[in-house]
Formats: C-alpha cells, structure tokens, sequence
C-alpha cells in the first residue's frame, strides 16, 4: 500500500458528513462504527439515489415501451457500465447482477460446477474462506463425486504457498479463494495463485467481498475467470452484487435460475436463452439498489482508493500498534505482512461476545463470534474473535477511544 504522505490526506470530516448515520449516539456516547467489513455505510449520494428512484422512475426495466421503464432501464445498465469500469471488465455483458457475493458463488458453483465437474475432479479453497466460498462448493462436489482440497495457513494467517502448489494437479478444475480474508484482513496474493492455476489447468474464482473496497481491482490483469463481490461492502445497498466472468465460459454455462427475462424464446417443449448478462438475470432484478450502487462507486473513485487505502492503513496500524502495547493480555489473530483494514483479536479471560456487548455500551460498533468462518476459527483453536474493521470514514481519534476502551477492559479482566 502507498505511503499517506506520498498520494495526499483525505479530508475525514467532510467526508463523514456525506454519511449522516455516522451523526448519532448510541447508548449516550457517539457512535464509533467499526464493523464495516460486515456491511457499510451508505453516503448520502447513495440514500438520494434511492429515493430519486421510486419518487421518479419506479418502472419495470427491459419489457415496455414507456418513458418510466425506458428510463429506469436506463439508469440499470448505467450502473453496470460503471460496474464494468470499477472492475476493468473488457465487456459489459461480463458484468451480472447478482443479490451478493453469496449468490455469485453458487451460481458458478451450481452453473459451471454442474456443468463441468466429474468423479474424482478437484476443487481447491483455502482455509480462510467464508462459508459462503466452502458451502457451495461442497453442496456441488458431493452430487458430483468431486473432492474439496483446503490450502493451509500459518500461525499469521497467511496461505502456505508451497502446499497451494502440492495440492495442484490436473484433477484441480477450480481454485476458488478470497481476496482478502474478512477474518484476518489477510489479503492473498491472487494474481500468482491465478497464474499457477491456470498453469495446471485449472479455473480460478475470486471472492472479492472484502477486497473490493480496499484495493483496486482490474480482473483482466488478475486473468481471474470469476470475480464475485457485494455492494454493501463498497458503501452500496444490500441485496446487489456482482458475479463477473469471462465471456467464453458465461457462454458455455447453462442458466443458473429459470423465468422472465433469461429467455429468447419458450414453447411448452423447450426454451432457449436470452444472450449475456441477461441469461443470468432472471426474474425481476433489484433495480432500486442497483441503481443506487452506482453512486457508491462513483463516491469510492472521487475519493481515491489509493487515498482510501492509505488512511485504512494509518488506522490499521495504530490499532495494531495499541494492542501490542497491552502485551499478553491481548491475543491478536491474522498478524499477516500484507491486510487489509481488518483485526480480530481476544481480551484474554474474556469471551468475545462480552466484550463486544461491553464496547456496545460505550458506542462502540464492532463484531464478535466466527464471522461465518467456522473452519479458519477451528485452525486458531478459538469459539470466535473480536473483530475492528475500519472504512474511509474512521477516524485515528475513533481508534483512540477504542484503544482506551479495550485497555480499560483489559484492566478489568486481569485485575
Ligand atoms: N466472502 C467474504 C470474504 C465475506 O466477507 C462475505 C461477507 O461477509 C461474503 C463472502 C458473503 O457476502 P454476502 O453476505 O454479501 O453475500
């Protein structure tokens, strides 16, 4: 990541006031929002947006000759050019919308692994992954007698690469990781994980969710052939996401979901498919919010990611700093060299949802429990974790007051 002094500051407090739920107390103390890698805030660019939307255009897209739908078509495909861009896509129609990284996932898991998988065919994860990048994977593997291989990790929560190479082999057809461990904040280095796979053969799908607000993404340059993220990740709605794929393999897949707008043409015999994306776009789409997400996008490029980037890390690393100076009392978890703006960490004789209940009562938003990774947890020989995610609008004084708030707890445990 670049050095803050080198690209630029960010103003912080203009940019809170494009985010009015920042601007509340919770339990009479100031909100201090810091579970952002569980969802985050919307700026008021994003609000307006879908507000404008049903005051002004509510209309089906795609199926009728009146201004209403013409314009909220419009704006729909609007947003998936700016999609396109964030991305770097080579084609628009590489760009589906999807409900979250969740649904991208199991539609290539249900599409191409249905399609494509055989008895005794490979799929590799890795050990950090979200349930939402283990669970379909094993739903398809079972029916089609393929294994599930796990890449291992290292006490700092970092992939071991020697044994990702091992694990690959021409029975390896998909290696399907994350970007950037929401757990950990570990960010993977994908683009030689993609290279190697694609050397033995094998596709590649990203998980982007926790990456995509942090890092800049160019999947021609990764060469991944799937990307999937959520736009409530990235300052957007929920219920919008995107599954991105090579053309050449979108073509080949059957659809995921049957219903309106996915065909060409239906008879009670047979129906035929509608071209890319639409093949993957059945049923009535979340305009509204995928309208919206295009505002978040646009708030996430004037902004910078670099800049972004930089300030996360600034907090990152006075976080990190802090917890260190309380020594033994404090059990940090994902020490990886390379993160994202994410720390799980444990007070020592304190379970984590105390502590998260307790930093509630003080207005301080953060997670506690698996974060619905039950197997990396496993590998840390703990229930779950405390987690501190830090977005673009957190501020050094915000991680102050978390700081003295987790030490006075610390304090509290030990005494
Ligand atoms: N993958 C990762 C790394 C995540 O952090 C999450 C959500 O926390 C998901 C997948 C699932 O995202 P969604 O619930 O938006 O589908």
């Amino acid at each position: 990541m670049t050095n803050p002094s080198v690209i630029g500051r960010l103003d912080i407090e203009k940019i809170r006031t494009l985010f009015p739920v920042l601007h509340q107390q919770v339990n009479g103390k100031p909100l201090i929002y810091l579970d952002n890698a569980a969802t985050t805030q919307k700026p008021i660019s994003v609000l307006k947006a879908l507000g404008h939307y049903y005051q002004s255009d509510n209309a089906n897209i795609h199926r009728a000759a009146h201004t209403l739908a013409a314009r909220a078509t419009e704006y729909y495909e609007a947003s998936r050019h700016t999609v396109k861009e964030f991305i770097h896509a080579s084609e628009v129609e590489e760009c589906i919308f999807t409900k979250g990284t969740t649904e991208g996932i199991n539609l290539v898991a249900q599409s191409w692994g249905r399609s494509k998988l055989k008895v005794g065919d490979e799929v590799l994860i890795s050990g950090m992954e979200h349930h939402s990048n283990i669970v379909p994977w094993q739903l398809i593997s079972e029916e089609k007698g393929a294994t599930l291989r796990v890449i291992p990790m290292n006490e700092a929560g970092e992939l071991v690469m020697d044994e990702f190479e091992k694990l690959l082999s021409p029975k390896t057809k998909m290696v399907a990781v994350v970007y950037a461990s929401n757990a950990l904040g570990t960010i993977n280095p994908v683009k030689e994980i993609i290279a190697k796979s694609h050397a033995a053969g094998a596709k590649v799908l990203i998980d982007g969710a926790q990456a995509t607000s942090h890092i800049p993404i160019d999947v021609q340059d990764l060469g991944c052939d799937f990307f999937v993220f959520s736009a409530h990740k990235v300052y957007g709605p929920t219920g919008v996401g995107v599954l991105y794929g090579k053309r050449e393999l979108l073509q080949q897949m059957p659809p995921y979901q049957g219903g309106g707008e996915m065909i060409k043409e239906v008879t009670f015999e047979q129906s035929t498919w509608n071209e890319l994306p639409y093949k993957f776009e059945a049923g009535t789409p979340n305009i509204a919010d995928v309208i919206a997400f295009k505002y978040a996008l646009e708030f996430v490029n004037e902004t910078g990611k670099e800049k972004i980037a930089a300030h996360e890390k600034e907090l990152l690393l006075a976080f990190t700093d802090g917890l260190t100076k309380f020594g033994h009392t404090i059990q940090l978890i994902g020490t990886a060299a390379n993160k994202v703006s994410v720390q799980s960490f444990l007070i020592k004789g304190q379970h984590p949802f105390d502590t998260g209940m307790l930093m509630d009562a003080k207005g301080i938003a953060v997670r506690t429990g698996h974060h619905c990774t039950q197997p990396l947890m496993k590998r840390f020989g703990v229930e779950g974790t405390v987690r501190a995610s830090f977005a673009v609008y957190n501020t050094l004084d915000e991680v102050k007051v978390l700081l003295e708030a987790v030490h006075g707890l610390t304090k509290q445990v030990n005494k």
